[in-house]
């Protein structure tokens, strides 16, 4: 997710970002995988997404979930379990959704954590397009106060599980135990990187210690480790990889997830543009072990080295939070630094290559946010000759044939439109297929494809992995034109 330049922020932006942590936490990047993999053999994949709007969240309000549904073959068993925290919401209303009416039952929980299980009649219809399971209401009640000055601490609030590895335990013998997640198998759709399994049934709670650290001077050479160096930093955009949250004995582990970082790029049209834009990057990763050969919380990997120390010569940085798998985060500050649990790195969609976005790319997201206006490279307010705000190709429908768009929005929105302005020529060549789409960032903007990277990354687009050509311009002319 996107915004702030600095994390010098006012009052009020500290507010607003309690609201987008927890957007960005239950927002669309919170895809959880509940341990099946892609093939078609598999149940249906679940995901979470967060209907309210962001600027109607608060306390003492409703939030509403949608848990949507991907890939149902006709027969197969819908079920599904809903995991959240007990202290922070109130269960209002499960309603079935496109599949018909469903079930709900809770199941024992630890303290203060709520479980329940949502099921629903095998359908004798196949779904290949994303369809709404079921639509869960609560309403805020967070007496917790569990935020830090960075307004985090909202996360986990409500995510998915697999029933099936559910171990029934008595929560009132076993009160320290956690017996929810239990994660029997690994997300297999990447399995052609080199992903570590993650620890087995391990449920990772970050903590957010507010003890800044002041980095060491060190030797450059031990400090950063090399992930993908291709010239001196003078010429090349460079970018340290962070690790927070694993400990040096993990050092390894760490380097895997930070290659399979660097790696998401390689899954987008990037791999088009080596001399344009990857070969003008070194990559690092910040050695901790060497650092202070201790764990690192995640507020002194982000805010203590990423934004103030800027080791390794780094232009921006990328923290990655060692998390259950369960766990599918990310988030940015635009043009300077973002963030990827673990989890996110171990789900086939690139997240960490969308966060590139932001923080290198310096896009905002293609969906609705409800944010505030703002002109940027990947979004305008002008419309042009638009006279329809229906979005042809809507969050919750993956597939959008360019042909089944309507010829209007097929037409450039006037920033991007070469009849209208004069172009460079890459920009003649990089809008060829540039039309007007209605949502970006928020209800205003206008997006110039009706998928892409910045924008849902819901599987089976065929746009949804790509830099579409206004975002390839920006970079190729403004950020990576003074490097070489
Ligand atoms: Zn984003």
């Amino acid at each position: 997710m996107p915004r702030k330049k600095k994390n010098t922020a006012s009052l009020r932006l500290h507010m607003l970002s309690i609201f987008i942590g927890f957007f960005i936490t239950l927002g669309f990047l919170y895809y959880v995988y509940p341990y099946h993999n892609f093939s078609v053999e598999a149940a249906p994949i679940y995901n979470l997404q967060i209907v309210t709007p962001r600027e109607q969240i608060r306390n003492g309000g409703e939030v509403q979930f949608s848990i949507n549904m991907a890939q149902y073959k006709a027969g197969e068993e819908m079920e599904v379990g809903v995991k959240y925290d007990g202290r922070k919401l109130r269960l209002d209303s499960v309603e079935g959704g496109e599949v018909g009416q469903v079930a709900w039952n809770e199941i024992p929980s630890a303290e203060g954590e709520k479980r329940f299980v949502i099921t629903a009649n095998p359908l004798g219809q196949t779904y290949d397009a994303e369809v709404r399971f079921a639509l869960v209401r609560f309403t805020i009640t967070d007496t917790t106060g569990e935020t830090n000055s960075d307004g985090r601490g909202f996360t986990e609030l409500c995510t998915l599980f697999n029933p099936d590895t559910v171990q029934p335990t008595d929560p009132v013998e076993n009160p320290t135990q956690d017996p929810v997640v239990q994660p029997t198998s690994v997300p297999t759709e990447n399995s052609d990187s080199d992903i570590p399994p993650p620890q087995g049934g391990q449920v990772v709670t970050p903590t957010y210690p507010p003890q800044p650290t002041r980095l060491p001077t060190q030797n450059f050479d031990q400090l950063c480790v090399p992930l993908n160096v291709r010239g001196s930093s003078g010429d090349k955009l460079d970018i340290v990889v962070i690790p927070a949250h694993f400990s040096p004995e993990q050092y390894d582990i760490f380097l895997q997830y930070a290659q399979a970082a660097v790696d998401d790029l390689i899954k987008t049209n990037l791999t088009d543009y080596d001399e344009e834009i990857v070969n003008k990057m070194n990559w690092y990763a910040f050695n901790n072990t060497v650092y202070n050969n201790r764990t690192l919380s995640f507020d002194e990997a982000f805010y203590d080295i990423g934004m103030n120390q800027k080791p390794c010569a780094a232009d921006r940085f990328l923290v990655i939070e060692h998390s259950s798998p369960e766990e599918v985060e990310g988030w940015a500050f635009l043009y300077v630094g973002g963030m990827v649990t673990t989890g996110a790195l171990q789900v086939y969609n690139p997240i960490a290559a969308h966060e590139w976005g932001h923080f290198v790319g310096g896009f905002n997201d293609e969906y609705d946010e409800g944010g505030e206006s703002e002109e940027l490279p990947n979004c305008t307010y002008d419309g042009g000759s638009l006279s329809s705000r229906q979005d042809p190709c809507p969050e919750d429908q993956p597939l959008c044939p360019d042909d089944q768009m309507p010829a209007e929005n097929r037409i450039a929105c006037p920033k991007w439109d070469c009849n209208q302005r004069e172009c460079t020529p890459l920009e003649q060549l990089m809008y060829q297929d540039v039309g007007c789409y209605p949502r970006c960032y928020n209800s205003d903007g206008f997006r110039p494809r009706p998928k892409s990277i910045m924008d849902t990354q819901t599987i089976g687009a065929p746009d949804n992995f790509v830099f579409h050509g206004p975002a390839l311009v920006h970079l190729i002319q403004e950020v990576f034109a003074n490097y070489r």
